[in-house]
């Protein structure tokens, strides 16, 4: 499977319009945030990693999915823009009563 996946109608009605996405457009053109800016309703970060199952002794990369979700402006259905594939890092942490996976800023996870 190629990524990203991009889903540009709404899978309720088709329409293109969406809610975020168009505020953003306008605030580009308004010169308040910069032309590449990325903004969604709701993102998501999905490490594919079992911290429970797997001992990280070294700097580990891991599969990170992320999801960008916005709101159809004609009907209100709530969806999956995009879908991205990145790689995450897990990284020991030495300090816990085992060795378990953990980014280096105390988050379970960092982007690589
Ligand atoms: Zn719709």
């Amino acid at each position: 499977m190629e990524y990203p996946l991009k889903f540009t109608k709404c899978p309720n009605c088709g329409s293109e319009s969406r809610a975020i996405e168009s505020v953003v457009k306008e605030e580009i053109e308004n010169g308040t945030i910069k032309p590449d800016s990325k903004f969604a309703l709701l993102m998501t970060q999905t490490p594919i990693f079992d911290a429970t199952q797997v001992k990280v002794l070294a700097p580990r990369k891991i599969p990170l999915m992320l999801g960008y979700f916005d709101v159809c402006t004609a009907c209100g259905t709530f969806y999956c823009v995009e879908m991205h594939k990145n790689t995450g890092l897990v990284e020991p942490k030495l300090d816990g009563p085992g060795i378990r996976g953990g980014g280096p800023d105390g988050l379970p996870f960092s982007k690589s």
